[in-house]
């Protein structure tokens, strides 16, 4: 019914229809289509709304390639700004140096400067899959005023689950969780409220001890921060699954003695 309306140039039928679905849903109809019938999703949809598509893309990396090429370069500018920093430059880490500068020049410059900043992390390290949307407050103001913070930055943040803390230097000092900063009064310092033994991750340490880290302690989420405690970003527990289920993959195919399944695709 979906293909039909994008056949038949039924916009408002499609989006009506396309846009109830779940993003993992949208996602996965998108790639099932031709490239013809990818065309006429460009057209229909919006960067935002191609965005969240791409950000529930379950492709190989070197497929992202293929799908960027059918679109106009202004229009995956705008939707890779529209994507949560983190999967954007997972999808720029897959193209041409050229293509990338390219790319980051026409797009708004807060997004470009987001996504730059996670392209130079090595793979496979938390670096590699944290994001830089997050929510920081301090420690000398009021549970009012953080709950400003929350309000203001809560459609961009990746999580409103923890609030992490910083100093003037932006070096993490604390973290508190949502349900802590709801039962909180009003005025009580944030000082006086937080938990300031916060497990972090290191931003070269890899992925896997990541994952460890946060199964061991059960937060939803882990500040990542570098040598000198400064707060770099987050890694969320849906980001660590991918991790372990890459993990699993690859233990599985030694156990079964055959080459893991990235091996294969190299020439
Ligand atoms: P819920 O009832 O939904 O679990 P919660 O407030 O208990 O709410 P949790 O995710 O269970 O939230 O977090 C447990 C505790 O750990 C909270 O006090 C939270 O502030 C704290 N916490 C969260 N992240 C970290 C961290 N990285 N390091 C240390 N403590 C943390
Ligand atoms: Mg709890």
């Amino acid at each position: 019914m979906l293909v039909q309306a994008l056949r038949d140039e039924k916009m408002e039928e499609f989006r009506k229809q396309f846009l109830k679905l779940h993003p993992y849903d949208r996602a996965k109809f998108y790639v099932e289509q031709s490239p013809e019938v990818r065309k006429r999703m460009y057209e229909y949809l919006s960067p935002a709304e191609m965005a969240e598509i791409f950000d529930h893309l379950d492709i190989e990396e070197d497929e992202y390639k293929i799908y960027l090429s059918e679109m106009d370069p202004m229009f995956v500018a705008q939707m890779l700004a529209h994507m949560y920093a983190d999967n954007a430059a997972d999808v720029l880490n897959e193209l041409d140096k050229n293509e990338v500068a390219n790319y980051l020049t026409i797009m708004d410059d807060e997004a470009a400067k987001d996504i730059q900043g996670l392209l130079h992390y090595k793979e496979y390290t938390a670096g590699s899959i944290m994001t830089t949307e997050y929510i920081a407050i301090h420690a000398n103001q009021t549970v009012r005023s953080a709950m400003q913070i929350l309000k203001r930055e809560a459609a961009n943040a990746e999580t409103i689950y923890y609030l992490y803390v910083v100093n003037e230097q932006r070096q993490l000092v604390g973290v508190l969780s949502l349900r802590e900063l709801l039962t909180s009064d009003d005025d009580a310092m944030i000082h006086d409220v937080m938990n300031d033994q916060v497990v972090s991750v290191l931003v070269d340490e890899d992925q896997e001890d990541v994952a460890r880290k946060m199964q061991n302690y059960d937060f939803l989420a882990l500040p990542v921060v570098d040598a000198n405690n400064h707060l770099l970003g987050i890694i969320t527990v849906d980001d660590i699954v991918d991790v372990i289920s890459e993990e699993a993959t690859d233990d599985y195919s030694k156990l079964a003695g055959v080459p893991d399944v990235d091996i294969q695709y190299t020439p």
